[in-house]
């Protein structure tokens, strides 16, 4: 165990001192006090000079060691006085300065983590850890944070700046510790509730329908992309996030217990106590299919948990952006074999409102049909302007007054959704001897709330590993 020095805010640490003094008369030299369980446990010790002694606080639980050099002359005359009325036992110790020595931190030799992925679930396990005084780092191979609940910037012909949230449009809540999260979230202004009216447009009888149920539950945005909470979580104090960084592969140094990391291109990334990956491409097969590389994480380091993870079905589905002048109606849809929904992008709260944007999920049937055709690899420009175009005519054949959009773009979620749910009970694969924990949306359930309480789980299992090392 290291002992790091670190800071703890001096209120914090006087109140304790103080407290700590108005328990009893003078202290006796060298006796120890300890109160709490064995996680929490909270040791006071105090180790006597004629002039000065140390008093020393120690928390396991927040992995800290303070030591308090307090000088003795400051309370001759003192310990004496009597309160009016009062006996000796009553005497209070009220010293007029106590020194602070140091304060260490008792994080086992700062703890590393290597968070793979800056999605939603990523992100909110990254955040967790440093919370508990792990050091981490998120490795991200897309420009900025977000993942699945990305913000789109796109530039229209007329040099007009364009946002989409591309991916979840939204996200509800049913789970209590993620609706805390979101709580706090919408306190900190990073998450608002989007007040609209959700319906469906049934393509047979051309009526809107099901307004109930489709606006029972409330749906939250990111405010002011679906990105804020990523973004605002890879930042905070303990985190170091690398974007533009793929993790290439992963290699276990049995000798050191360490995991080693490596980009695409083999560059060395650091050596950690453990890893958490947020992304189902790090081990499937289907990372292979689709760059024609192995994995980077070797399914055999984990020969227990290989068997749960080998394989993650998924759906995919297009999503085609668009811009009006005009406001146009909007809707999900039933009985179309090719949209499922679309959203009102400029009615989200915290948007601009300077043009009309939308967001048009295609089915997932009529996404299967065009990858089974073209293949996994990226889409050229040329096949998304021509699936841009089917998705738009099939949102004119509602016969809803829908003018000419002045932008118009498609983009392509291979995996949007996975279809199973591999630890749902667990929330999160853990691997206790390497320290590996697999999370995502794809262990609990194929929405925000499954990749938030998957990270949140991830980082509590390690919290729980790391306070009994
Ligand atoms: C079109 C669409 C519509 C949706 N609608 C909704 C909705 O209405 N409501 C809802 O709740 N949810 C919705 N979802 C689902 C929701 O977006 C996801 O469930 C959630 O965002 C998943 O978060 P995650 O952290 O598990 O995964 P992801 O967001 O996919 O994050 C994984 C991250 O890991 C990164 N990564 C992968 N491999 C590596 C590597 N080797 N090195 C570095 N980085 C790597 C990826 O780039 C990615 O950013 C929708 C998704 C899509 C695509």
């Amino acid at each position: 165990m290291s002992l790091l020095p670190c800071r703890l805010p001096a209120t914090n640490t006087n109140a304790l001192f103080h407290s700590f003094l108005h328990r009893s008369a003078p202290p006796r030299p060298s006796f120890l006090l300890y109160f709490g369980n064995l996680r929490r446990l909270v040791l006071l010790w105090w180790f006597g000079g004629k002039k000065w002694g140390w008093v020393g606080v120690v928390s396991f639980r927040s992995r800290f060691l303070m030591v308090i050099k307090v000088d003795l002359d400051l309370f001759s005359g003192m310990g004496n006085k009597k309160k009016e009325g009062g006996d000796e036992r009553n005497t209070v110790l009220v010293p007029e300065s106590v020194k602070i020595v140091n304060v260490y931190s008792m994080n086992p030799i700062a703890t590393k983590v290597a968070v793979i992925g800056a999605g939603i679930s990523g992100a909110v396990c990254a955040s967790n850890l440093a919370k508990n005084g792990i050091s981490v780092t998120v490795f991200e191979s897309a420009r900025g944070p977000g993942g699945r609940t990305s913000r789109r910037r796109e530039i229209g012909e007329d040099g007009r700046e364009l946002y989409f949230d591309h991916g979840a449009p939204c996200f509800t809540t049913t789970n209590t510790d993620v609706e805390e999260m979101v709580r706090v979230w919408e306190a900190r202004g990073l998450v608002a509730e989007w007040k609209q009216n959700f319906g469906s447009f049934d393509f047979i009888t051309k009526e809107f329908v099901n307004f109930e149920k489709e606006g029972l539950n409330k749906k939250y945005v990111g405010i002011p992309g679906m990105n804020s909470m990523c973004r605002t979580l890879c930042h905070e104090p303990g985190i170091e996030s690398k974007f533009g960084v793929t993790v290439g592969s992963l290699e276990w140094l049995e000798n050191k217990d360490l995991w080693s990391l490596k980009d695409k291109d083999g560059h060395d990334l650091g050596q950690f106590n453990g890893v958490v990956a947020s992304d189902k491409s790090t081990f499937s097969r289907r990372f292979t299919q689709v760059t024609g590389k192995p994995p980077p994480l070797d399914l055999n380091l984990i020969p227990g948990l290989a068997d749960i993870i080998k394989d993650v079905p998924v759906r995919p589905c297009f999503a085609l952006m668009l811009a009006f002048e005009n406001p146009v109606f909007g809707f999900s849809f039933e009985n179309s074999e090719v949209l499922s929904w679309a959203f009102c992008e400029s009615s989200k709260p915290g948007r601009s409102t300077s043009s009309e944007r939308w967001v048009l999920h295609s089915t997932e049937q009529y996404a299967e049909g065009i990858i089974s055709q073209a293949g996994l690899q990226k889409p050229s420009n040329a096949a998304l302007t021509e699936i841009a175009e089917e998705l738009f005519q099939e949102f004119q054949r509602t016969g809803l007054d829908i003018s000419l959009p002045f932008f118009k773009k498609a983009h392509r979620w291979g995996s949007a959704f996975p279809v199973t749910s591999i630890a749902r009970n667990e929330k999160c694969i853990w691997d206790g001897q390497k320290k590996l924990a697999i999370c995502g949306d794809f262990c609990v359930s194929p929405n925000v709330e499954g990749a938030i309480l998957s990270g949140f789980t991830a980082a509590s299992i390690f919290d729980e590993t790391v306070s009994r090392l």
